[in-house]
């Protein structure tokens, strides 16, 4: 079929140790990576931690300072050489994602084919199956002017698919939209990303938006790679406070290890119920990642423990989020409050005491 028959020869690329600096500010500070042929990964941070100085070299604008990075075997970036970007093929798709305001669409998807030697006919062919692609066959002779934000981006994407590069580096692709179209354009990029399989690097701050089209998310701080895995250990399974707090909202706790449990501010848990091999430390304290979503609340006082923990407090703070309630909860006899995410339809009034249902085994000990 069309889309398989125009899917490339992804490839797989390789970071040993890079680092970059810039003076004495290393924006990169060694970076090992393997990216699989035909896996998006994602590099995620806050601004400044590096991702498009690591996209930059990449692509390579920028060589390293250090280490290397090998595409399908071969050394394409280290501080003696560097593969220049036109003989990489690669396609890269910046925030600004600059489509030629004098071509149609279709002209605009056509112009990297007609760079390399290919009939008029092969040319409209692909520029038709890929226009299809994006949604966009429609529209094919309409100029950039008179597309929306979203489909300018589409017509960067198909332009930057079309040619099938061996990599795709996106650079923050939808941070130009707004808050709607991103959303939409996240799916996109992912239906898109199963179409063809490109070997694909995408740099964004979005943490949302790096759930969605990621096979593996890269969060990075201060030039580092903090933890990668896939977006469901991610979130589930940080290893670190960083990772916790930049991946969605948690609370974050921190108790004591006595012999038989973890003491916590305002309850206990026995240490039988974190499941085996789950607790890092033996003695000292030891911080958990626990997120809104995996705590239970009751109005009602539970009936069974069946491996949870029950937790009696106060209803202290309440907001109402549309798709959830977002409700503050101060354990008895504690003096730290708990953020705890509930169903809409589960609407409870401030002041009220409530119980709350902790499973151990979803709290994850982070660093
Ligand atoms: P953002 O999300 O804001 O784009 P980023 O994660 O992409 O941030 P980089 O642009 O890679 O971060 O920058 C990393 C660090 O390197 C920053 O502290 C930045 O100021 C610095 N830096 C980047 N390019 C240069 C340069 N050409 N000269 C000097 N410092 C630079």
């Amino acid at each position: 079929d069309d889309v398989s028959s125009q899917r490339p020869i992804a490839s797989t690329l390789r970071l040993i140790d890079v680092r970059r600096g810039f003076g004495a500010m290393m924006a990169v500070d060694g970076v090992s990576l393997d990216i699989q042929p035909g896996e998006l990964v994602s590099l995620l941070g806050p601004s400044g931690c590096g991702k498009t100085t690591m996209l930059r070299m990449l692509a390579g604008f920028l060589p390293p300072t250090a280490g290397r990075i090998e595409m399908d075997g071969q050394t394409i970036s280290s501080p003696g050489m560097t593969v220049p970007p036109e003989r990489r093929q690669m396609s890269m798709i910046f925030q600004s994602y600059a489509v030629w305001p004098n071509m149609t669409v279709a002209e605009n998807v056509a112009f990297g084919l007609k760079l390399r030697s290919m009939s008029r006919a092969t040319i409209a062919k692909k520029v038709r199956d890929m226009l299809e692609l994006v949604k966009l066959a429609e529209l094919a002779d309409r100029y950039p002017g008179e597309l929306s934000g979203g489909q300018q981006q589409r017509v960067a994407l198909a332009r930057a698919m079309v040619i099938q590069p061996r990599v795709l580096l996106l650079d923050e692709p939808l941070s130009n939209l707004d808050a709607a179209l991103r959303e939409e354009m996240r799916f996109e990029i992912r239906r898109l990303h199963d179409a063809f399989r490109f070997t694909t690097v995408y740099v964004t701050h979005d943490q949302s938006e790096a759930m969605v089209t990621s096979d593996r998310i890269a969060v990075m701080k201060n030039g580092r790679i903090e933890q990668i895995d896939r977006p469901y250990s991610i979130y589930n399974e940080p290893k670190t406070r960083f990772v916790a707090e930049f991946i969605g909202r948690t609370n974050l706790i921190t108790g004591t290890v006595a012999p038989d449990e973890i003491v916590f501010n305002g309850f206990a848990i026995r240490k039988a119920l974190f499941g085996a091999g789950r607790l890092t430390n033996t003695n000292g304290t030891i911080t958990f990642s626990l997120r809104p979503q995996s705590i239970e609340i009751r109005s009602t006082p539970p009936n069974s423990s069946d491996g949870q923990v029950s937790v009696t407090g106060a209803l202290i703070q309440r907001t109402y989020l549309g798709d959830s309630w977002d409700y503050l909860v101060q354990p008895a006899g504690g003096d730290a409050a708990l953020r705890i995410s509930a169903p809409p339809a589960q609407m409870l009034e401030v002041g009220v005491p409530v119980w709350l249902r902790i499973d151990p085994r979803q709290m994850a000990a982070v660093e």
